[in-house]
Order: structure tokens, then sequence, then C-alpha cells
């Protein structure tokens, strides 16, 4: 029998792949007042919210983010310094799984 997994699109370049093979964004309120959503590399794609995913590959980010993806996907506003520190994060987390191979 084959094993069904999950799939998801990139929100970058829109490529359907399996959950493994992409990393998941998710989107959280601090506050339920906010305005803004805290936008988080959820590692273990078992974070509460909303998320997204995207291919391990700083172009479908940089696309996604060109695009207003995110933006779009959740809904909401999300602030300047929200993308530069999640930018930082995924590029560290690129570095890192490169790094492992
Ligand atoms: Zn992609």
């Amino acid at each position: 029998m084959e094993r069904r997994v999950p799939v998801r699109t990139c929100i970058g370049c829109r490529t359907r792949k399996s959950k493994m093979e992409l990393v998941r964004i998710a989107g959280r309120k601090p506050d339920m007042n906010d305005k803004d959503l805290t936008l988080v590399i959820d590692s273990d794609a078992g974070m509460d919210g909303r998320g997204v995913y995207l291919c391990k590959s700083m172009e479908c980010f940089d696309r996604a983010l060109k695009y207003k993806q995110f933006i779009r996907a959740f809904g909401t506003t999300v602030s300047d310094e929200q993308f530069v520190s999640l930018r930082h994060d995924f590029e560290k987390r690129m570095g890192e799984n490169s790094e492992k191979r």
C-alpha cells in the first residue's frame, strides 16, 4: 500500500511538495488585540495558528515576500521588522540544513 505523505504548496513558487521538504512559518498573535502577527519558523510543524509553507530556499522566501504572499496568507499586517527578523531566521536555518548534510 502506498503511504500518503501530506502535500503542501510553497507560497513562493507554488510548487506542491511533501510537507517534509518544506519549512512551515507560523503566524501568532502575542495578544488578541494585536494588529501585527509575529511570524516564526515552526521547526516541528506543530505550532498553533495559521501557517504557510515554503521550500527550503531563500529564493522562495524572497519571492513570497515580494508578492506579499505572507500578508495575503495571514490576512493581516506584518511589520517590516518582522520580515527582517524572519528572513534572518530563515537564512540561518538554511545554513544549518546544509551543514548537517
Ligand atoms: Zn518554493
